[in-house]
């Protein structure tokens, strides 16, 4: 068992004030794997204040200057991609490969693109009379989730190193061990001291505790509508500048002249990705009333192919969810499905045979659901697909657009240009045309309750960065 009994602040790894610590348990063998602090709110102050100090200098280092940190650090995370990749398929359950290449592989190519980013950003333009700097924002808190944990680390520590702001992070107290290979990283690249500093612990203390603080400038949030309200309500006391990255409840919709088959394969895998534990999962399949049988009977089949399995087994295509919580969580909507009504058509409640250890869920597609039906209105987290039919394309939109959330979806037609139409009727942030890749440079983030503010790419650094304006007599 590896025991982590430091925090880092101020460029060293220091002990936390109190001597509380977390235990983290393997998603597929229920095994205590570690210990980290649970740090206190005594600590996010010494943090905040650490980022406080050296916000200064380090926002007066030149694009350049930062750039050489974060290819450093890009370099540092190839290096341990494998660690890395194991470490997350231990705590989240991703199978070892897809998290290799995922989990492990979306980080550095963060870092590299905002060092590249760096290199061509305009950080002055001439509006009139005036000339306009771009200008880093201050102390940043960064609050993250564990279902891709390092991915949200980096879609919120690169930029904000970028734009020349110092940084609090507070990881995932579900999925930490990954935070520490990072933060190790950036002990080991020479970073100035307190530019990045880490505490570890529960968001009702730690995470509150930094929320709250006067002299951080910016929170930005990726986890639970529930907890972003709540960091919300605690940030606008000091009018702090918020980013929410939230749930969602994304629809594919599936036009009667798309290829079904591809567009209902495709969406079970969107949709089990990681254990359906993706907040921009497709989990709602909306197909014209008169494809219904032919869908369902493609979406049983492509479903009932997955392995479900230790996700270091190289057979495995379906690890556990993260935790006993969790795999309740989707049992008892699983549950909810059947009471509602919904078509059980692969899966269910009970744990798949064989796997009495772990947390595994059957991968489980439910049929004519309701689209006003519980586990088609709310998050559900897990490997568990809903169809939903419709009578004519507005109906269809109806639905999609029918939820809280707004984070994402997709078109699938055989005419490009009807799917673009459908696309921009769709209340959401990011929308996929006939199977469109996942691009790691366009803006993500949500409408809705799905949160506010965009990551990734040159929109994801504008989110750290200033307005101001300088005027001149002419
Ligand atoms: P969570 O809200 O429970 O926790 C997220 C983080 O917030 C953790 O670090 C937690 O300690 C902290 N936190 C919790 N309450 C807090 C509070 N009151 N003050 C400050 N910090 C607090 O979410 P989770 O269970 O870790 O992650 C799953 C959720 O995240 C899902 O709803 C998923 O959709 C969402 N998510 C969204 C995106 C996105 O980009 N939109 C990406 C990944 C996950």
């Amino acid at each position: 068992m590896k025991i982590y009994d430091k925090i880092f602040i101020n460029g060293v790894w220091v002990q936390p004030s109190g001597q509380d610590v977390i235990d983290i348990e393997s998603a597929s063998t229920q095994e205590i794997i570690a210990r980290i602090p649970a740090a206190e709110a005594e600590d996010a102050r010494l943090a905040v204040e650490a980022a406080r100090g050296a916000f200064p200098d380090w926002s007066a280092t030149t694009p350049q200057e930062r750039a050489v940190y974060l290819d450093r650090i890009g370099a540092q995370l190839k290096e341990r991609s494998a660690e890395i990749g194991e470490t997350i398929a231990h705590e989240v359950g991703m199978p070892l490969m897809q998290a290799i290449k995922i989990q492990a592989g979306s980080p550095r190519f963060t870092f590299a693109s905002y060092s590249k980013l760096l290199t061509t950003f305009e950080w002055q333009q001439q509006v009139g009379n005036s000339t306009v700097y771009r200008e880093p924002v201050g102390v940043v808190v960064c609050i993250t989730p564990w279902n891709y944990p390092l991915h949200q680390i980096a879609a919120k520590v690169a930029p904000a190193l970028a734009a020349g702001c110092t940084v609090v992070l507070k990881p995932s107290e579900v999925a930490p061990l990954n935070a520490f290979i990072f933060a190790e990283i950036i002990a080991s690249v020479g970073l100035p001291k307190g530019v990045f500093n880490m505490v570890t612990g529960y968001g009702a203390t730690v995470g509150e505790a930094l929320v709250s603080s006067p002299d951080a400038d910016m929170v930005s949030f990726t986890g639970s509508t529930r907890s972003g309200t709540r960091v919300a309500e605690l940030a606008a006391a000091t009018v702090k500048r918020v980013a929410l990255e939230l749930g969602g409840k994304s629809a594919a919709i599936v036009l009667q002249d798309a290829d079904l088959t591809q567009a209902v394969k495709a969406t079970v895998s969107t949709c089990f990705l990681n254990s359906g534990q993706t907040c921009s999962a497709h989990t709602r399949l909306l197909v014209h009333e008169s494809q219904y049988e032919e869908a369902a009977a493609l979406a049983k089949k492509y479903a009932d192919a997955y392995v479900v399995g230790s996700p270091l087994d190289e057979a495995t295509t379906l690890g556990p969810v993260i935790s006993h919580a969790q795999r309740e969580r989707v049992r008892s909507y699983i549950n909810k499905g059947i009471e509602e009504g919904a078509e059980l058509i692969a899966g269910g409640p009970e744990s798949p045979a064989g796997l009495d250890k772990g947390y595994y869920v059957q991968p489980t597609v439910f049929g004519r659901v309701d689209p006003l039906s519980t586990i088609a209105q709310e998050e559900i987290f897990g490997p568990v697909l809903s169809i939903i039919t419709y009578r004519n394309l507005d109906e269809a939109v109806e639905i999609a657009n029918g939820t809280p959330f707004g984070l994402a979806g997709a078109v699938w037609s055989a005419d490009e240009d009807k799917a673009v139409g459908v696309a921009l009727r769709l209340r959401t942030g990011q929308v996929d045309i006939n199977g469109g890749q996942f691009n790691m440079l366009a803006p993500f983030g949500g409408y809705k309750q799905s949160g506010y503010g965009r990551e990734l790419g040159k929109f994801g650094l504008d989110e750290f960065l200033e307005f101001k304006s300088v005027q001149f007599k002419r």
